[in-house]
């Protein structure tokens, strides 16, 4: 953030301008507002009391928001009385109107200069998407071998790896490029400070901003996992720390890191509301976009795809409850987490919204820390669920399903857009004496290393999924058969230099590999089909090889 001048307006710029924008527009509207009633003194109108009671519960709604908590509190309570009279279908008598319309006339002085408190920004920075290719890690530990095992065995998973056995080197080589996994030794004996956990503070503090965390030791008990904790830890591993498993660490590490920010859609027809929001949410690093012709929903939704719905509860088109059961009858929209915004005090009117589908509550004005914390937890939420429902859980990549359901998404769009698509199924050898030799915890093991291994080499576009047991399916969009193979040959010599250890003995375990192109098999059932033949000649030809279907076909 160095380039101060071709920047967007800072965050704390945006929302002041909003702020002042608002604060103009209250003056006029108050004076709007306080003409229409001051045109009758008896016999109100229906209608009158109608846009009254629909302008005071705009301004309650939004004057907390922007800092003006008295409006606020007096706006509310005049919009109450309003609604007590349309309730009863009644025309105010005059004293009571007299005694109302004074208080409304009053009403701009409760427009004090706001305190900033409440607009205050998240610290915390939205994280930055790296590039897959070269994520570096940095490990720290006083025993020379372990970092130069771990240097040696990460590297093979395509990470950049330094290490240092303490934080006297360790430090400049963070601060001059920070890495973005640190992996640290609890116990650093004969360093100042003696303790990893200790060194990580000041680091951080120095660095201005946190790095995410692998603690290692050898002690097992609660207080040195506390210390741990306390030094800001992300995961706590119990030394000898293979290279297999780190790498499994790390890339869960990493997944966490580099997730896509949350998509929310904001539903108010209060425009300065909604931008507030908008802001509140672009802010805390979520993509948020709003929406303030609540009948445009549909089309909105179909294109943003979003994570979760913010909607405010009161709109004069039509109320947030409606809505939203009118958004469930979508299949397609039954699970996206709505929740509510809302200056209703009204619980028959929540207790609707609630049952017709929506998930959670907040009452105007919310706070920015609210608003953001009730945001991220719902939208993690959903999505971890959707996620589950079509991952693998041995390796968190797509089920069989869902690949294929990929597969047939992809093949399509790279027929439209006449580009090649590659195929590769990818098949342990000899996995059964695996699992025989060293137990099947081990054979686990192996194939979450192998899931690993395919996700961290492949492309960000690329897509991998656990086909069956111990074989994978991976495809590889913009990408012609040759390249293909050069990227999982590369991938197969990485697999079988990996030493896997159990129980102080070592072994190393091979994969096949058969590829086919959409150059050759434009269709995904076809591509399929010629993956698996490739797979079955790499396998009837002596396994540990990669074979491509296209070629062979073209008679190699
Ligand atoms: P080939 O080189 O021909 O592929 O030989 P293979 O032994 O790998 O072939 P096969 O497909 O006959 O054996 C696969 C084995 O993988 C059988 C099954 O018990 C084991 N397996 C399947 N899923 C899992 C799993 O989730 N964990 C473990 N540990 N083993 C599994
Ligand atoms: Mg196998
Ligand atoms: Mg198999």
């Amino acid at each position: 953030m160095s380039d101060q001048a071709n920047n967007p307006p800072s965050f704390a710029d945006q929302f002041s301008a909003l702020r002042n924008q608002y604060t103009r527009n209250l003056g006029e509207a108050l004076e709007d507002l306080s003409q229409r009633v001051s045109a009758h003194d008896s016999d109100i109108p229906s209608a009158v009391l109608e846009d009254a009671y629909a302008r005071l519960h705009k301004l309650a709604g939004s004057g907390g928001t922007f800092g003006f908590h008295e409006l606020t509190i007096q706006a509310r309570a005049l919009e109450l009385t309003v609604k007590t009279w349309l309730k009863a279908e009644r025309s105010p008598e005059p004293a009571e109107w007299q005694a109302w319309r004074a208080k409304l006339l009053s009403l701009h002085e409760a427009v004090e200069p706001a305190g900033v408190e409440g607009l205050s920004l998240p610290q915390k920075a939205p994280p930055a998407i790296k590039p897959r290719d070269h994520f570096k890690i940095v490990v720290v530990d006083d025993d020379e071998a372990i970092g130069a095992e771990l240097r040696q065995g990460l590297s093979q998973f395509g990470y950049e790896v330094t290490s240092h056995t303490g934080f006297e080197t360790a430090g400049p080589d963070i601060l001059a490029d920070p890495p973005d996994i640190l992996v640290v030794d609890v116990m650093l004996s004969g360093h100042t400070p003696p303790e990893g956990t200790d060194a990580i503070a000041p680091l951080f503090e120095q660095l201005g901003r946190t790095l995410p965390v692998i603690f290692m030791t050898s002690r097992t008990d609660l207080q040195a996992r506390l210390a741990a904790v306390q030094a800001g830890g992300d995961v706590f591993v119990t030394k000898p720390a293979d290279a297999p498993t780190m790498a499994g660490h790390i890339e869960a590490l990493l997944r966490q890191e580099e997730e896509l920010p949350y998509k929310i859609l904001i539903v108010d027809d209060d425009e300065p509301l909604a931008e507030h929001y908008r802001l509140a949410l672009s802010s805390a690093g979520m993509t948020a976009s709003k929406l303030t012709e609540p009948l445009t929903l549909l089309e909105e939704m179909h294109r943003l795809h979003p994570d979760l719905v913010l909607m405010d509860l009161h709109m004069p088109e039509c109320s947030g409850a409606d809505l939203a059961q009118a958004l469930r009858y979508d299949e397609a929209w039954q699970t996206v987490p709505i929740v509510f915004l809302s200056a209703e005090e009204d619980v028959d009117l929540q207790v609707k919204a609630m049952v017709g589908g929506g998930d959670d509550f907040m009452t105007k004005p919310i706070s920015m820390a609210r608003l953001i914390a009730v945001v991220r937890a719902r939208a993690r939420r959903a999505r971890q669920l959707t996620e589950l429902m079509s991952q693998d859980s041995l390796t968190g990549l797509l089920k069989h399903a869902s690949i294929k359901e990929r597969l047939i998404q992809e093949a399509s769009s790279a027929q439209r857009r006449g580009s090649p698509l590659a195929v590769a199924m990818v098949d342990i050898d000899l996995f059964k004496t695996v699992n025989d030799d060293w137990g099947h915890p081990m054979g686990d093991q192996v194939i979450k290393t192998l899931g690993n291994l395919l996700r961290q080499c492949l492309r960000r576009q690329d897509s991998v999924g656990r086909y069956g047991g111990e074989e994978f399916a991976a495809i590889l969009p913009d990408c012609t058969a040759a390249a293909a193979f050069q990227k999982l040959d590369d991938i197969r010599r990485r697999f079988s230099e990996i030493r896997f250890v159990h129980q102080g003995e070592s072994f190393g375990v091979t994969i096949s590999v058969g590829i086919a192109s959409s150059e050759e098999f434009p269709d995904a059932q076809g591509l399929l089909s010629a993956a698996d033949l490739a797979l079955y000649k790499a396998k009837r030809s002596g396994r540990n090889q990669v074979c491509v279907g296209a070629l062979e076909n073209a008679g190699r």
